[in-house]
């Protein structure tokens, strides 16, 4: 990374798979509880309620946002019943906290998820004091990234002037980037290969949060 002095005045970070490990554990257990209501509600085999579950993720950017478009399905009534999970498989990790600590400027997250979840996994990762703010699914509207509503929301929500914005899956970052932001993939092998990909809009990759944030801080 080329040292380039830029002070970012607003640290955007996703949650899942981008300051921890979910697809190993967490997303495991939220899965089959996602498969399972999706079963009780629209009254489908475990294997098609799967199917949906999927095709909505990828085309609706949430497995949620599919079912409220095409099943009018009550959020609040879905995220219960999916994040009733066990949480204490989601452990600290020291270094990546001092790290975030070590960064200037202001921290929040940016996640489609709901903020008694996110309350829960940042309490399990040590991180609950260190963000000062969680722009989650609600203060979105119900309108997940990648939607271009959300981020424009996000950005007069803050007044950023430079933002960046780190996030597991590429198209989540595009309109970030369309709107100024610069862009870091935290990449995941384990995504699905829908999901993943390439872009003049994703300015740094890393597949180690802890080694991209030490490079930045030693360069500015
Ligand atoms: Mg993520």
């Amino acid at each position: 990374m080329e040292k380039n002095n830029i002070d970012f005045t607003h640290w955007f970070f996703d949650l899942d798979n981008t300051l921890y490990c979910a697809n190993t554990g967490i997303f495991d257990q939220i899965h089959k509880k996602m498969g399972e209501f999706i079963s009780k509600n629209l009254k489908v085999s475990l294997k098609e309620a799967k199917l949906l579950q999927k095709k909505y993720f990828i085309e609706n950017g949430t497995t949620l946002h599919g079912l409220m478009i095409n099943h009018n399905i009550d959020p609040k009534e879905f995220l219960s019943y999916v994040h009733d999970i066990d949480f204490s498989i989601v452990k600290p990790d020291e270094e990546l906290n001092n790290l975030i600590k070590k960064i200037q400027g202001r921290k929040i997250v940016f996640t489609n998820a709901n903020i008694s979840y996110v309350e829960k996994i940042l309490t399990n990762l040590d991180l609950n004091n260190i963000f000062e703010d969680i722009f989650d699914i609600e203060r979105m509207n119900f309108l997940p990234k990648p939607n271009l509503k959300t981020y424009k929301k996000l950005i007069s929500t803050y007044n950023v002037k430079k933002g960046i914005l780190f996030d597991d899956i590429p198209k989540n970052l595009f309109p970030a980037s369309d709107l100024g932001l610069k862009t870091v993939q935290v990449y995941n092998k384990k995504l699905d290969k829908e999901l993943n990909g390439t872009s003049k809009k994703i300015d740094y990759m890393t597949n180690n949060l802890k080694e991209w944030l030490k490079k930045w801080i030693q360069n500015n």
